[in-house]
């Protein structure tokens, strides 16, 4: 799961937080002492943001590959490559590996995961997959992802067939084999966007969580809470319906599409995502005073919105939903939102 991180771009099917507006100036509290701190210090609070993202979300769509239709794979690993940073942070970036240009490096890897038990390490530098070098592209290039992005799509085609992958890594200035076997996955990806807003969406593929909503849950269970409900928008198709409904939402959003569509594919990503969650292992009785919490911080979540509900009556949706997995669980020990 390769993420990259830059200003979010709100062109969401469907969002926890709704799309568009300016922040209610909620910061993470980690992001704010670090942003008086400097660029290491932010660093180190995002590379460590990253992990916990890079290990909730593996964790959901390893659990949940029977619902999610067309396998994919998971790696357990965040990377990223000195080419998507600007100015301020590259030297900060570049000390902590041997990273260059646009080649893709480990910044994170998630316990016990695929990268982890081949033997990655934060800091390796991946050179080429399966015999084909990766492109390190231009040193010192204006802050771009393009081309991290062309490499991990090569990376993504080797580590989607069933076999092992062989990766040649620099670390410490020597260059080393490992043999990377990625799990099967739902095929989706997560990515952690550094942004002020407290936003979440999904875009079919992708789920995207801002810096300051990951930093908002207090703990991993409210933070699986979070990608669950987006993972759910993206394996309920939920926006090739709204796009096949209203064409118009290409231009206008959501806006374009009608409430009671939307207020059903969010009661139904509510759902699912608890679902997703239990299945995962993670603790679904956080969702509502996740929510009371939310709605509490949060004007643009108190009160209902064009097809969102308000916090209030999530929450008491989600209690029903928490109570009718428990009640499954006791009855039958399958836990399944089909
Ligand atoms: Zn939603």
């Amino acid at each position: 799961m390769a993420r990259r991180h830059a200003l979010t771009v709100c062109l969401a099917a469907a969002l926890v937080a709704g799309c568009g507006g300016g922040g209610d100036g909620l910061n993470v509290p980690h992001a704010a002492s670090a942003e008086a701190q400097g660029p290491a210090a932010r660093y180190a609070a995002l590379q460590a943001l990253d992990a916990r993202v890079a290990t909730v979300f593996h964790r959901l769509v390893t659990a949940n590959v029977d619902l999610c239709g067309a396998p994919g794979r998971s790696s357990g690993w965040s990377l990223h490559a000195a080419n998507q940073y600007g100015a301020e942070m590259r030297p900060v970036v570049a000390a902590t590996g041997d990273l260059k240009g646009d080649l893709p490096a480990v910044l994170a890897v998630v316990p016990g995961g695929p990268a982890a038990r081949a033997g990655l390490e934060v800091g390796d530098v991946i050179l080429s997959v399966d015999g084909t070098a990766l492109s390190i592209g231009a040193i010192d290039a204006a802050e771009s992802w393009d081309g991290v992005a062309r490499n991990l799509a090569a990376m993504d085609a080797a580590l989607a067939d069933d076999g092992p992958a062989m990766l040649e890594i620099s670390r410490g200035g020597a260059v080393r084999t490992v043999r990377l076997t990625a799990d099967p996955a739902c095929p989706h990806s997560v990515q952690l966007d550094v942004s002020d807003e407290l936003n979440a969406r999904a875009n079919g593929t992708g789920v995207f969580i801002s810096t300051a909503l990951a930093g908002f849950a207090a703990n991993d269970d409210e933070l699986a809470l979070i990608l669950a409900h987006e993972l759910a928008h993206n394996i309920l198709k939920h926006r090739e319906r709204f796009d096949r409904e209203a064409p118009a939402r290409r231009v206008f959003g959501n806006l374009a599409v009608a409430p009671s569509s939307l207020a059903a594919a969010e009661r139904d990503a509510d759902r699912w995502g608890l679902y997703l969650m239990a299945r995962a292992g993670f603790d679904v009785d956080v969702a509502a005073p996740f929510w009371r919490r939310f709605g509490a911080a949060n004007w643009r979540v108190r009160w209902a919105q064009w097809g969102h509900p308000s916090a209030e009556v999530r929450a008491r949706q989600l209690e029903a939903v928490s109570a009718e997995i428990a009640d499954a669980r006791a009855r039958t020990g399958r836990i399944d939102p089909r």
